[in-house]
Protein backbone atom coordinates (compact mmCIF):
# COMPACT_ATOMS: atom_id res chain seq x y z
CA UNK A 1 0.00 0.00 0.00
CA UNK A 2 0.90 3.22 -0.99
CA UNK A 3 1.37 5.60 2.18
CA UNK A 4 0.41 8.90 0.51
CA UNK A 5 0.67 11.05 3.17
CA UNK A 6 4.28 11.01 3.31
CA UNK A 7 3.62 12.32 -0.25
CA UNK A 8 1.74 15.26 0.73
CA UNK A 9 3.52 18.32 0.74
CA UNK A 10 5.68 19.12 4.01
CA UNK A 11 2.46 21.53 5.52
CA UNK A 12 -0.29 19.55 4.53
CA UNK A 13 1.55 15.59 6.44
CA UNK A 14 1.35 17.88 9.66
CA UNK A 15 -1.80 19.67 8.96
CA UNK A 16 -5.06 19.00 11.25
CA UNK A 17 -8.07 19.95 9.98
CA UNK A 18 -10.59 23.05 10.86
CA UNK A 19 -12.91 21.70 13.36
CA UNK A 20 -16.13 23.06 12.99
CA UNK A 21 -19.39 23.51 15.46
CA UNK A 22 -21.46 20.44 15.65
CA UNK A 23 -24.11 21.14 13.37
CA UNK A 24 -27.93 20.70 14.46
CA UNK A 25 -29.50 18.19 12.95
CA UNK A 26 -26.01 16.11 13.94
CA UNK A 27 -26.50 16.66 17.31
CA UNK A 28 -30.15 15.42 17.68
CA UNK A 29 -29.76 12.76 15.68
CA UNK A 30 -26.66 11.32 17.99
CA UNK A 31 -28.51 11.73 20.98
CA UNK A 32 -32.17 11.61 19.70
CA UNK A 33 -33.11 15.09 21.21
CA UNK A 34 -35.30 17.32 19.39
CA UNK A 35 -35.37 21.17 19.58
CA UNK A 36 -31.53 21.77 19.99
CA UNK A 37 -30.15 25.26 19.24
CA UNK A 38 -27.05 25.96 18.04
CA UNK A 39 -24.79 28.69 19.70
CA UNK A 40 -21.56 27.22 18.14
CA UNK A 41 -20.12 28.95 15.08
CA UNK A 42 -21.11 32.87 15.84
CA UNK A 43 -24.29 32.60 12.87
CA UNK A 44 -26.93 35.55 13.22
CA UNK A 45 -29.83 34.12 15.23
CA UNK A 46 -32.05 36.27 13.10
CA UNK A 47 -31.76 34.54 9.61
CA UNK A 48 -31.14 36.24 6.87
CA UNK A 49 -32.76 39.28 5.64
CA UNK A 50 -36.11 38.77 4.02
CA UNK A 51 -35.15 40.95 1.03
CA UNK A 52 -31.81 38.40 0.34
CA UNK A 53 -34.73 35.43 0.75
CA UNK A 54 -36.53 36.84 -1.74
CA UNK A 55 -34.29 38.09 -4.28
CA UNK A 56 -32.97 34.27 -4.25
CA UNK A 57 -36.15 33.12 -5.24
CA UNK A 58 -36.19 35.69 -8.32
CA UNK A 59 -33.17 33.75 -9.66
CA UNK A 60 -33.83 30.09 -8.93
CA UNK A 61 -34.90 29.42 -12.40
CA UNK A 62 -31.60 30.25 -13.71
CA UNK A 63 -29.58 27.78 -11.85
CA UNK A 64 -28.31 26.11 -15.11
CA UNK A 65 -26.53 29.48 -16.12
CA UNK A 66 -22.88 30.28 -14.33
CA UNK A 67 -22.67 32.98 -11.65
CA UNK A 68 -21.38 36.16 -13.05
CA UNK A 69 -17.20 35.18 -12.84
CA UNK A 70 -16.34 38.52 -12.35
CA UNK A 71 -19.73 39.47 -9.69
CA UNK A 72 -20.17 42.67 -11.71
CA UNK A 73 -23.01 44.20 -9.70
CA UNK A 74 -21.89 42.88 -6.51
CA UNK A 75 -18.93 44.23 -6.56
CA UNK A 76 -20.33 47.84 -7.80
CA UNK A 77 -22.55 47.38 -4.58
CA UNK A 78 -19.91 46.71 -2.38
CA UNK A 79 -17.29 49.58 -4.05
CA UNK A 80 -20.21 52.66 -3.31
CA UNK A 81 -20.33 51.15 -0.08
CA UNK A 82 -16.66 52.05 1.47
CA UNK A 83 -15.88 54.38 -1.60
CA UNK A 84 -13.46 52.27 -3.92
CA UNK A 85 -13.82 51.05 -7.37
CA UNK A 86 -14.64 47.71 -8.26
CA UNK A 87 -11.55 47.04 -9.34
CA UNK A 88 -10.18 46.76 -5.37
CA UNK A 89 -12.68 44.25 -4.57
CA UNK A 90 -12.00 40.37 -4.45
CA UNK A 91 -15.40 38.32 -3.88
CA UNK A 92 -14.73 34.96 -1.88
CA UNK A 93 -16.51 32.02 -1.16
CA UNK A 94 -16.88 32.95 2.04
CA UNK A 95 -14.15 35.63 3.85
CA UNK A 96 -11.89 32.49 4.48
CA UNK A 97 -11.72 31.65 0.38
CA UNK A 98 -9.88 35.41 0.64
CA UNK A 99 -7.38 34.32 3.47
CA UNK A 100 -6.76 30.88 1.48
CA UNK A 101 -6.01 33.09 -2.20
CA UNK A 102 -3.57 35.19 0.22
CA UNK A 103 -1.52 32.37 1.20
CA UNK A 104 -1.37 31.10 -2.22
CA UNK A 105 -0.52 34.35 -3.80
CA UNK A 106 2.45 35.77 -1.05
CA UNK A 107 3.54 32.65 0.76
CA UNK A 108 5.36 29.32 -0.10
CA UNK A 109 8.13 27.47 1.38
CA UNK A 110 10.77 30.27 3.41
CA UNK A 111 8.44 32.64 3.96
CA UNK A 112 6.50 33.20 6.57
CA UNK A 113 3.10 35.23 8.27
CA UNK A 114 2.62 36.36 11.65
CA UNK A 115 -0.87 35.97 13.58
CA UNK A 116 -1.14 36.07 17.23
CA UNK A 117 -1.82 33.27 19.61
CA UNK A 118 -5.16 32.23 20.24
CA UNK A 119 -6.47 34.18 17.10
CA UNK A 120 -9.24 33.00 14.36
CA UNK A 121 -7.55 29.19 13.51
CA UNK A 122 -7.52 29.58 9.88
CA UNK A 123 -4.69 31.50 9.64
CA UNK A 124 -2.35 28.84 11.03
CA UNK A 125 -4.13 26.56 8.41
CA UNK A 126 -3.62 28.25 5.08
CA UNK A 127 -0.66 29.14 6.11
CA UNK A 128 0.73 25.61 6.81
CA UNK A 129 -0.91 24.32 3.73
CA UNK A 130 1.29 26.22 1.34
CA UNK A 131 3.89 24.70 3.62
CA UNK A 132 4.87 28.40 4.76
CA UNK A 133 6.00 28.97 8.72
CA UNK A 134 3.17 30.54 10.95
CA UNK A 135 4.48 32.62 13.68
CA UNK A 136 2.37 33.42 16.69
CA UNK A 137 2.90 35.90 18.63
CA UNK A 138 2.12 36.16 22.06
CA UNK A 139 -0.74 38.02 23.53
CA UNK A 140 -1.61 40.53 26.02
CA UNK A 141 -2.33 39.36 29.79
CA UNK A 142 -5.51 38.39 31.11
CA UNK A 143 -5.61 41.11 33.54
CA UNK A 144 -4.91 43.35 30.31
CA UNK A 145 -7.96 46.20 29.40
CA UNK A 146 -8.27 43.43 26.39
CA UNK A 147 -7.37 40.19 28.42
CA UNK A 148 -5.39 37.81 25.59
CA UNK A 149 -5.98 40.03 23.00
CA UNK A 150 -3.45 40.97 19.62
CA UNK A 151 -0.46 42.33 21.29
CA UNK A 152 0.85 44.35 18.50
CA UNK A 153 4.35 44.93 19.83
CA UNK A 154 4.46 41.20 20.46
CA UNK A 155 3.60 40.79 16.51
CA UNK A 156 5.98 43.56 15.38
CA UNK A 157 9.02 41.72 16.69
CA UNK A 158 7.75 38.12 15.19
CA UNK A 159 7.97 40.02 11.74
CA UNK A 160 11.39 39.64 9.42
CA UNK A 161 12.55 39.94 6.07
CA UNK A 162 10.83 36.55 5.35
CA UNK A 163 7.53 37.93 6.74
CA UNK A 164 5.02 37.84 3.51
CA UNK A 165 1.60 38.32 5.46
CA UNK A 166 0.52 39.51 8.75
CA UNK A 167 -2.88 38.30 10.16
CA UNK A 168 -4.45 40.94 12.66
CA UNK A 169 -8.19 39.82 13.46
CA UNK A 170 -10.41 42.58 14.61
CA UNK A 171 -12.12 42.03 16.37
CA UNK A 172 -10.88 38.54 17.65
CA UNK A 173 -12.82 35.19 17.28
CA UNK A 174 -12.80 33.48 19.88
CA UNK A 175 -11.57 36.25 22.24
CA UNK A 176 -14.29 39.06 20.71
CA UNK A 177 -10.78 41.69 21.50
CA UNK A 178 -9.90 44.41 19.43
CA UNK A 179 -7.54 47.17 18.00
CA UNK A 180 -8.05 50.90 18.20
CA UNK A 181 -7.23 52.93 15.08
CA UNK A 182 -4.62 54.84 16.62
CA UNK A 183 -3.07 51.34 17.90
CA UNK A 184 -3.36 49.80 14.48
CA UNK A 185 -2.90 52.60 12.33
CA UNK A 186 0.49 52.90 14.45
CA UNK A 187 1.16 49.33 13.82
CA UNK A 188 0.63 49.59 10.00
CA UNK A 189 3.02 52.50 9.62
CA UNK A 190 5.74 50.55 11.36
CA UNK A 191 5.30 47.57 8.95
CA UNK A 192 7.88 46.84 6.34
CA UNK A 193 5.96 47.75 3.19
CA UNK A 194 7.08 44.56 1.45
CA UNK A 195 4.62 42.88 3.83
CA UNK A 196 1.11 42.72 3.53
CA UNK A 197 -1.13 43.32 6.39
CA UNK A 198 -4.74 41.31 6.28
CA UNK A 199 -7.03 43.07 9.01
CA UNK A 200 -9.93 40.63 9.09
CA UNK A 201 -13.13 42.33 9.76
CA UNK A 202 -15.67 39.53 9.62
CA UNK A 203 -17.60 41.02 13.19
CA UNK A 204 -16.98 44.80 11.65
CA UNK A 205 -20.39 45.46 12.12
CA UNK A 206 -20.43 44.50 15.33
CA UNK A 207 -18.52 46.90 16.87
CA UNK A 208 -20.00 50.40 18.28
CA UNK A 209 -16.47 51.53 20.16
CA UNK A 210 -15.85 54.84 18.46
CA UNK A 211 -12.13 54.06 18.59
CA UNK A 212 -13.12 51.04 16.11
CA UNK A 213 -11.17 51.60 12.60
CA UNK A 214 -13.10 51.20 9.19
CA UNK A 215 -10.03 50.14 7.80
CA UNK A 216 -11.16 49.65 4.55
CA UNK A 217 -10.64 54.03 4.05
CA UNK A 218 -7.12 53.00 4.96
CA UNK A 219 -6.23 51.52 1.32
CA UNK A 220 -4.94 54.54 -0.32
CA UNK A 221 -2.24 55.27 2.83
CA UNK A 222 -1.51 51.35 2.88
CA UNK A 223 -0.75 49.54 -0.11
CA UNK A 224 -0.38 46.22 1.62
CA UNK A 225 -3.44 46.69 3.17
CA UNK A 226 -6.18 43.52 2.53
CA UNK A 227 -9.15 44.33 4.42
CA UNK A 228 -11.71 40.74 4.97
CA UNK A 229 -15.51 41.43 5.40
CA UNK A 230 -17.75 38.38 5.36
CA UNK A 231 -21.08 38.31 4.73
CA UNK A 232 -21.94 35.33 7.33
CA UNK A 233 -22.17 37.19 10.39
CA UNK A 234 -24.37 40.26 10.03
CA UNK A 235 -25.96 39.40 7.27
CA UNK A 236 -27.06 35.92 8.33
CA UNK A 237 -25.80 34.51 4.94
CA UNK A 238 -23.41 31.93 6.61
CA UNK A 239 -24.71 29.32 4.59
CA UNK A 240 -24.08 30.49 1.09
CA UNK A 241 -20.38 31.68 1.86
CA UNK A 242 -19.66 34.82 0.64
CA UNK A 243 -17.10 37.08 1.37
CA UNK A 244 -15.01 39.70 -0.09
CA UNK A 245 -11.66 42.21 0.21
CA UNK A 246 -11.17 45.63 -0.13
CA UNK A 247 -7.37 45.97 -1.36
CA UNK A 248 -5.39 48.40 -3.79
CA UNK A 249 -6.25 47.75 -7.33
CA UNK A 250 -2.63 45.97 -7.88
CA UNK A 251 -3.39 43.21 -5.09
CA UNK A 252 -6.79 42.65 -5.87
CA UNK A 253 -5.26 41.49 -9.08
CA UNK A 254 -2.78 39.31 -7.69
CA UNK A 255 -5.76 37.84 -5.89
CA UNK A 256 -7.70 37.36 -9.03
CA UNK A 257 -5.37 35.18 -10.61
CA UNK A 258 -5.14 32.47 -8.43
CA UNK A 259 -9.11 32.82 -7.88
CA UNK A 260 -11.05 30.13 -9.41
CA UNK A 261 -13.56 31.59 -12.29
CA UNK A 262 -16.65 30.88 -10.43
CA UNK A 263 -15.58 30.84 -6.55
CA UNK A 264 -18.94 32.61 -5.66
CA UNK A 265 -22.24 30.98 -6.39
CA UNK A 266 -25.32 32.80 -7.92
CA UNK A 267 -27.62 32.81 -5.02
CA UNK A 268 -24.64 33.96 -2.99
CA UNK A 269 -24.10 36.86 -5.39
CA UNK A 270 -28.15 38.08 -5.44
CA UNK A 271 -28.65 37.33 -1.60
CA UNK A 272 -25.50 39.84 -0.70
CA UNK A 273 -26.61 42.30 -3.05
CA UNK A 274 -30.07 42.14 -1.28
CA UNK A 275 -28.68 42.16 1.40
CA UNK A 276 -26.57 44.73 1.75
CA UNK A 277 -29.70 47.20 1.23
CA UNK A 278 -31.15 45.45 3.75
CA UNK A 279 -29.63 48.09 6.58
CA UNK A 280 -33.20 47.76 8.61
CA UNK A 281 -31.95 44.13 9.24
CA UNK A 282 -28.00 45.32 9.33
CA UNK A 283 -29.24 47.67 12.61
CA UNK A 284 -31.76 45.06 14.08
CA UNK A 285 -29.05 42.37 14.42
CA UNK A 286 -26.68 44.58 15.72
CA UNK A 287 -29.54 45.53 18.68
CA UNK A 288 -30.31 41.86 19.39
CA UNK A 289 -26.39 41.41 19.83
CA UNK A 290 -25.54 44.18 21.84
CA UNK A 291 -28.43 43.64 24.01
CA UNK A 292 -27.74 39.28 24.16
CA UNK A 293 -24.02 40.47 24.83
CA UNK A 294 -25.35 42.06 27.53
CA UNK A 295 -28.09 39.54 28.87
CA UNK A 296 -24.89 36.48 28.78
CA UNK A 297 -22.64 38.82 30.35
CA UNK A 298 -24.91 39.23 33.11
CA UNK A 299 -25.73 35.62 33.55
CA UNK A 300 -22.26 34.23 33.10
CA UNK A 301 -20.96 37.12 35.74
CA UNK A 302 -23.90 36.06 38.10
CA UNK A 303 -22.90 32.53 37.70
CA UNK A 304 -19.37 33.51 38.74
CA UNK A 305 -17.80 32.82 35.66
CA UNK A 306 -14.85 35.07 34.04
CA UNK A 307 -15.69 35.80 30.40
CA UNK A 308 -13.14 38.10 28.14
CA UNK A 309 -14.95 40.84 27.14
CA UNK A 310 -16.37 40.96 23.54
CA UNK A 311 -17.41 43.02 20.50
CA UNK A 312 -18.24 40.23 18.93
CA UNK A 313 -21.22 38.18 18.12
CA UNK A 314 -19.67 35.65 20.98
CA UNK A 315 -18.69 35.14 24.76
CA UNK A 316 -15.89 33.15 25.19
CA UNK A 317 -15.91 32.35 28.97
CA UNK A 318 -13.47 30.54 31.78
CA UNK A 319 -15.08 27.38 33.11
CA UNK A 320 -11.59 27.11 35.19
CA UNK A 321 -11.52 23.84 34.50
CA UNK A 322 -11.14 21.53 30.82
CA UNK A 323 -14.67 22.12 29.72
CA UNK A 324 -15.34 18.72 28.23
CA UNK A 325 -18.08 17.56 30.76
CA UNK A 326 -20.24 21.00 30.74
CA UNK A 327 -19.87 20.82 26.94
CA UNK A 328 -20.66 17.54 26.86
CA UNK A 329 -24.26 17.91 29.68
CA UNK A 330 -25.06 21.23 27.49
CA UNK A 331 -24.90 19.24 24.36
CA UNK A 332 -27.35 16.81 26.41
CA UNK A 333 -29.47 19.64 27.38
CA UNK A 334 -30.05 20.74 23.67
CA UNK A 335 -27.23 23.29 23.57
CA UNK A 336 -24.56 23.18 21.50
CA UNK A 337 -21.61 25.67 22.50
CA UNK A 338 -17.86 25.68 21.29
CA UNK A 339 -14.76 24.07 23.35
CA UNK A 340 -11.94 26.44 21.97
CA UNK A 341 -8.88 24.34 22.89
CA UNK A 342 -7.64 24.31 19.60
CA UNK A 343 -6.83 27.76 20.33
CA UNK A 344 -5.24 27.87 22.87
CA UNK A 345 -7.74 28.46 25.90
CA UNK A 346 -8.04 24.82 27.06
CA UNK A 347 -10.45 26.04 30.35
CA UNK A 348 -12.74 28.26 27.72
CA UNK A 349 -15.85 27.82 26.05
CA UNK A 350 -17.18 29.89 23.55
CA UNK A 351 -21.01 30.88 23.04
CA UNK A 352 -22.69 32.53 19.95
CA UNK A 353 -24.97 35.32 20.64
CA UNK A 354 -28.52 34.38 20.47
CA UNK A 355 -32.03 35.50 20.63
CA UNK A 356 -32.77 36.67 24.09
CA UNK A 357 -34.85 32.95 24.24
CA UNK A 358 -31.66 31.13 22.84
CA UNK A 359 -29.69 33.16 25.48
CA UNK A 360 -32.13 32.23 28.23
CA UNK A 361 -31.82 28.23 27.26
CA UNK A 362 -28.52 28.27 27.42
CA UNK A 363 -27.96 30.04 30.88
CA UNK A 364 -30.73 27.87 32.36
CA UNK A 365 -29.01 24.57 30.75
CA UNK A 366 -25.67 26.01 32.11
CA UNK A 367 -27.54 26.28 35.74
CA UNK A 368 -28.66 22.49 35.24
CA UNK A 369 -24.96 21.49 34.19
CA UNK A 370 -23.09 23.50 36.95
CA UNK A 371 -25.96 21.75 39.76
CA UNK A 372 -25.24 18.66 38.61
N1 LIG B 1 -12.62 35.55 10.16
C1 LIG B 1 -13.05 35.32 11.39
C2 LIG B 1 -12.41 36.07 12.52
C3 LIG B 1 -14.08 34.40 11.62
O1 LIG B 1 -14.48 34.15 12.87
C4 LIG B 1 -14.67 33.72 10.53
C5 LIG B 1 -15.79 32.71 10.68
N2 LIG B 1 -15.87 32.01 11.80
C6 LIG B 1 -14.16 34.00 9.26
C7 LIG B 1 -13.16 34.92 9.10
C8 LIG B 1 -14.64 33.29 8.04
O2 LIG B 1 -15.96 33.44 7.82
P1 LIG B 1 -16.61 33.19 6.37
O3 LIG B 1 -15.68 32.31 5.60
O4 LIG B 1 -17.89 32.56 6.67
O5 LIG B 1 -16.72 34.55 5.75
Amino acid sequence: MVDFSVLAVPGVQALRPYEPGKPVATLERELGIRDAVKLASNENPLGPSPRALAAIQTVLGDLHIYPDGNGFALKQALADRHGVVPEQIILGNGSNEILELVARAWLAPGRNAVFSEHAFAVYPLVVQAVSAEGRAASVLPADASQPFGHDLESMLARVDTDTRVVFVANPNNPTGTWVSAEDLERFLSRIPAETLVVVDEAYAEYVEAAEYPDTTQWVPRFPNLIVTRTFSKIHGLAGLRLGYSVSSAGVAELLNRVRQPFNVNALAQTAGLAALADTGHVAESVRVNREGLAQIGAGLRERGLDFIPSVGNFITFDMRQPPAPVYERLLHQGVIVRPVANYGLPTHLRVTIGTRGENDRFLAALDRVLQA
